[in-house]
């Protein structure tokens, strides 16, 4: 049977550990495909143009969407941040599980256009624990930081729109977690139609 790669849209607070989640997702299990979006935003010390990001002028970010080179995009705490078309649609076609770590307009865009797409929300174990991760990142200011935590609140108003929630306390359970999720996701009727319909022609030409 041909398995189908399921499009995964993971979003949470700035600070949850998304990006920490999706680097040890993808390093433990070979079946995903993890997107790189490109942004407007200055790469943070560590982060290399076309591994994190693909770091691009707002120029050069406009053309992507006059060209129709995004799947989606959105402008978040002041940048733009953008899914490139082509990765997604090529690794989809291959059976891998594509994976979108983005915000929230973005993932509900995700959800009009891919309706069997995966939206999962990854929560900090409290605002507290959040807002320590935040800032002991150290990489934002303490301005961004406080810009971060107002569009956390904004974006809990929304968490009810995704299919599953998942708590990021301890960071291996929480990767199992994932993964165990997204298994089960292959395995709904609704991702399964075409195997259903042959396994009903086989019984009917059985009678
Ligand atoms: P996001 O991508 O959601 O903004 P990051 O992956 O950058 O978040 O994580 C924010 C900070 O929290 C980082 O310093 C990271 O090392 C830390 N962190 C991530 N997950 C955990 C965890 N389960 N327990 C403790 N610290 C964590
Ligand atoms: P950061 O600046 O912390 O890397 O990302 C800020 C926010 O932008 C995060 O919520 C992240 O998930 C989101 N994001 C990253 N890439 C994309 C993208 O391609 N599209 C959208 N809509 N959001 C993204």
């Amino acid at each position: 049977m041909n398995r189908k790669g399921i499009l995964v849209v993971v979003s949470g607070f700035s600070g949850a550990g998304k990006g920490t989640l999706m680097k040890k997702l993808v390093q433990e299990y070979d079946n995903y495909a993890l997107s790189i979006s490109a942004t407007t935003r200055t790469p943070r010390p560590g982060e290399e143009n076309g591994r994190e990001y693909f770091f691009v002028t707002r120029e050069e970010f406009e053309k992507r969407i006059a060209d129709d080179a995004l799947v989606e995009y959105a402008c978040y705490c002041d940048n733009y941040y953008g899914t490139p078309r082509d990765y997604v649609e090529q690794h989809l076609e291959q059976g891998h599980d594509v994976i979108l770590e983005i915000e929230i307009q973005g993932a509900l865009k995700i959800k009009g256009k891919y309706p069997d797409a995966l939206l999962l929300f990854v929560m900090p174990p409290s605002a507290a624990e959040l807002h320590r991760r935040l800032s002991g990142r150290g990489t934002e200011t303490k301005e961004v930081i406080e810009q971060r935590l107002h569009r956390a609140v904004q974006e809990a108003q929304g968490i009810e729109k995704y299919d599953y929630i998942v708590i990021n306390d301890d960071l291996d359970t929480c990767v199992e977690e994932l993964h165990g999720i997204i298994t089960a996701a292959h395995n709904t009727p609704l991702r399964n139609e075409e195997f259903i319909e042959k396994m009903r022609m086989e019984l009917e030409g059985e009678e």
